[in-house]
């Protein structure tokens, strides 16, 4: 008898997923819908790392420093938390990774540690599922240097999108509007370029094996997320995902 697929999702293995795509591109919301739907976790390595700085760990003191710099963590001190985070029981269904595989070794050790280990009958041996969103990198950077914020009152503008009637000031009270920290032209297109070349090298290395599905991520989000519930349902049938052992 067919099962509805909503309830197809919540028992079936689905495997690990791997989401791709710069800050801005829509990775936090797509992964939410996939944990809503498939019922699997979503595990965020920056968020692994910054609770062990948090709690002091021999991992947080040497990570600290470096991600306070905005570098990568070495990929040695990463093996560790990631494997004993994919042991524990609620991943034995599949997972969703955020912000792993960051280079082509990560993904390297990922694919010999998802090929030792036992995981779900149908979720073992299965090689992730890895979607990359691609995003307009000028309507990206347009959309986040554009943010502009009143000191005053807190209304927020895009100069681009939502600009104030009269440049730069606020409509409300006419302060002059400020700009985040964070949102500088020059540290964004930084940040958006470092993050452009780790992922290319995560990206060809999967591209090579023909395991990349590319999605258009400048559509809405329920289209985007429909595309990739498609990729993800169309992965668990796939032969790839045969136990060959
Ligand atoms: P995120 O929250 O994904 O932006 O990660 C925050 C910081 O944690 C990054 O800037 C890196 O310093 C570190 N980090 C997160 N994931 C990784 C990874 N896979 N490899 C190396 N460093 C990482
Ligand atoms: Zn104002």
């Amino acid at each position: 008898m067919a099962n509805e697929s909503n309830e197809t999702a919540q028992i079936e293995s689905v495997g690990p997923v791997i989401l791709l795509g710069p800050p801005g591109a829509g990775k936090g919301t797509q992964s939410r819908q996939i944990v809503e739907r498939y019922g699997i976790p979503q595990i965020s390595t920056g968020d692994l790392l910054r609770d062990n700085v948090g709690r002091g760990t021999e991992l947080g003191l040497a990570a600290k420093a470096i991600m306070a710099r905005g570098e990568l963590v070495p990929d040695e001190l990463m093996y560790g938390i990631v494997a004993t985070r994919l042991r524990e029981a609620d991943c034995r269904r599949g997972f969703v990774l955020d912000g792993f595989p960051r280079t082509a070794a990560q993904a390297g050790w990922l694919d010999a540690f998802l090929a030792k280990e036992v995981f779900d009958n149908q979720a073992r041996n299965c090689p992730p599922v890895v979607i990359q969103l691609l995003v307009d990198y000028t309507q990206l950077l347009l959309r986040l240097t554009g943010r502009r914020s009143c000191p005053t009152c807190g209304r927020l503008y895009n100069i681009h999108s939502q600009p104030p009637l009269v440049d730069e000031l606020c409509d409300v009270d006419g302060s002059k509007l400020t700009i985040r920290e964070d949102d500088r032209e020059e540290v964004i297109s930084g940040r958006l370029a470092a993050y452009e070349t780790q992922t290319r090298r995560v990206a060809d290395y999967y591209r090579t094996q023909k395991r990349l599905v590319a999605i258009n991520a400048d559509r809405t989000m329920e289209e985007v997320t429909a595309q990739i519930f498609g990729v993800i349902d169309g992965h668990r049938i796939d032969e790839h995902c045969q136990d060959e052992r």
